[in-house]
């Protein structure tokens, strides 16, 4: 398997941008923005590159039905019984991040530029009287 970001970018780069590895094991200090987080994960994906996109995509729902599992969970189970529900859920939805983040990668966008289009279209159909409803263009 191939380790996408340190093939294209050779190792060291991100110590460069983002400050010092802290041990072997790829860890770095805190990230604070978008394409920060996305830069270091693209560090840890490893997977063909003849699978791009598509590995992704299978993660991003996977992880995604981890997600309706935990909550599915909370219905049959009562939170009283989950109590530590809220830490289960933000894992797995940093497992999703993780995937969108490689996912948007692999089709060559920046995380941020997603997230301020996603605001964009969302805050033009608050302005419009337009986010109830349904439609991808409306
Ligand atoms: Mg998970």
């Amino acid at each position: 398997m191939t380790n996408l970001y340190l093939e294209e970018q050779g190792e060291g780069q991100l110590e460069k941008e983002f400050g010092t590895r802290t041990n072997e094991t790829h860890k770095y200090k805190r990230v604070s923005d978008l394409d920060m987080y996305q830069r270091v994960a693209k560090t840890t994906a490893i997977y063909p590159r003849e699978q791009a996109i598509i590995y992704p995509t299978l993660g991003l729902t996977g992880e995604a039905g981890e997600v309706a599992n935990k909550v599915k969970k909370l219905i049959r189970d009562g939170y009283e019984n989950n109590k530590d529900y809220r830490e289960a859920l933000s894992k797995e939805i940093g497992d999703c991040l993780w995937y969108i983040s490689i996912l948007a990668d692999d089709i060559g966008f920046k995380l941020s530029d997603i997230a301020n289009a996603n605001l964009d279209k969302l805050l033009d159909r608050a302005n419009r009287g337009k986010l109830s409803g349904s439609g991808d263009n409306r």
